[in-house]
């Protein structure tokens, strides 16, 4: 039997996968891309309903296309982002299979490149990209044991209010997802508990200036790391209702309590650490610090915009941050579903080969892995912070093409 062959496999057909083939075919590198679903998959079926691009439509595109049909600062509907990534697929005419999994890759024995097996046969590629997503399996505490008779969902799985067992929720998690859906409940007429951790919560915009467009002129894009602690820490920033400020007060005023991380469950009673204060306050620490280096950024550029006092005043505190619940009977309170927002973790159980650390995370540089010809993309800080976003990915996309082409070169040169 005939086994087909590549110079470079592309696992994922996000924006990733997209991106890696746009970059690949500028440099006339053979490729394929296989996707197990449709292209831009989870932005279609693993995002709750109401979502939109936490970038606006002027920031959050590839190089070579607008978006036609909103306006730049509009932050667009998943659908549409979907779309989007399809459309530019298209344009591409970029060599996408859709509806294929890749389920093992193997580096052979005594010869260059790797076996690729899928859900439609074998293919050997000298390069394999593992493009499948900085967000792969949803990951959350297993503090509450199955058959306790609360509905546990992660936000992955959420789609809108009316999935909701009757009663109030806790929402764990407040970064982007957690708080969006938080207030959506709360909107919806559902009592809301939010479990607020760590966080940063920059402002959405700034003396008329959207957030990423601070990133950049504030030279926060390109931080390699952002700053160690808060490596892990949710980062509460959306484009829903037109694009606003995420604040916690604001949210527990409009009735909506905060608790601090929860912790433990036993006997029905979930309890809460005691840093919620310390949390909110860092986070408004944090907060005023960009303004402060947005101010200082317009007097040293001699920008024309316009002050924006209000952005200054941060609401009196809600009851839930001054008299802080540490422990909460949830049945006493009504609580018949745990909506966990509390992120993804990575799942390159199918990528069996020596590019990964003993606790299973990538060993890369910028992408390229100890392993030669296995290539990641897409993963969070893979170069710096706008690696997993949409424009930061064209371009480690880019810088990964120029690898394998640059590699091609000297295996060329041992065959001649
Ligand atoms: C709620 C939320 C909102 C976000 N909003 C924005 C935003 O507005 N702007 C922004 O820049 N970023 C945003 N992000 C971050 C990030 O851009 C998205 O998660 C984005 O989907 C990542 O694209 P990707 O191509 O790297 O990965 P994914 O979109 O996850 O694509 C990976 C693809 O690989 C496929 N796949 C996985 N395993 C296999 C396999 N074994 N074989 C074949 N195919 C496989 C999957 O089906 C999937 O389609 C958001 C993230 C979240 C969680």
């Amino acid at each position: 039997m005939s086994v087909e062959t590549i110079n470079t496999l592309v696992v994922g057909g996000g924006q990733a996968g997209v991106a890696m083939s746009e970059n690949l075919s500028a440099l006339s590198i053979p490729h394929i891309v296989l996707e197990r679903g449709r292209i831009a998959e989870r932005w279609r079926s693993e995002r709750w309903d109401s979502l939109v691009a936490n970038g606006p439509a002027w920031h959050d595109r590839f190089p070579s296309l607008k978006f036609d049909d909103v306006t730049p600062d509009t932050f667009p509907p998943k659908e549409r982002m979907a779309k989007y990534f399809e459309d530019y697929a298209k344009l591409l005419k970029a060599p996408i299979r859709t509806g294929v999994a890749v389920t093992h890759v193997k580096r052979n024995e005594g010869r260059p490149g790797f076996t690729v097996t899928t859900s439609d046969g074998v293919i050997e590629a000298m390069n394999v990209i593992a493009a499948t997503g900085p967000f792969q399996t949803p990951s959350y505490p297993r503090i509450v044991p199955e058959g306790s008779g609360i509905q546990q969902l992660h936000s992955s799985a959420y789609k809108n209010p009316g999935q909701l067992a009757e009663g109030a929720v806790l929402v764990v998690g407040a970064g982007a997802s957690g708080s969006q859906i938080a207030d959506e409940l709360n909107k919806a007429g559902k009592k809301v508990y939010l479990s607020v951790g760590e966080h940063y919560r920059p402002p959405r915009s700034y003396r008329q200036r959207d957030y990423c467009w601070w990133l950049a002129a504030l030279g926060k894009w390109d931080e390699v790391k952002v700053k160690p602690k808060k490596e892990h820490v949710a980062f509460a920033v959306s484009g829903y209702e037109g694009g606003k400020t995420i604040d916690f007060r604001k949210l527990a005023h409009s009735g909506i309590t905060l608790v601090g991380i929860t912790r433990a469950y036993v006997g029905g009673v979930m309890t809460f650490d005691e840093g919620l204060g310390k949390n909110i306050a860092q986070g408004d620490a944090d907060y005023f610090d960009v303004l402060r280096e947005a101010d200082d950024y317009i007097v040293r550029n001699g920008l024309d915009l316009p002050p924006e006092p209000d952005a200054w005043t941060i609401p009196a505190d809600p009851d839930s941050l001054t008299n802080p619940i540490l422990s909460l009977d949830l049945a006493k309170a009504g609580i018949t579903t745990i909506l966990w927002a509390t992120g993804f973790k990575y799942d390159f159980n199918w990528l069996d080969v020596a590019a990964f650390d003993d606790k299973g995370d990538p060993l890369q540089k910028r992408g390229i892995s100890a392993e030669k010809g296995i290539y990641f993309l897409g993963l969070p800080n893979l170069t710096n912070r706008s690696s997993s976003f949409i424009w930061g990915v064209w371009h480690d996309a880019k810088y990964i093409a120029d690898h394998i082409w640059v590699q091609q070169d000297y295996l060329a040169y041992d065959k001649a």
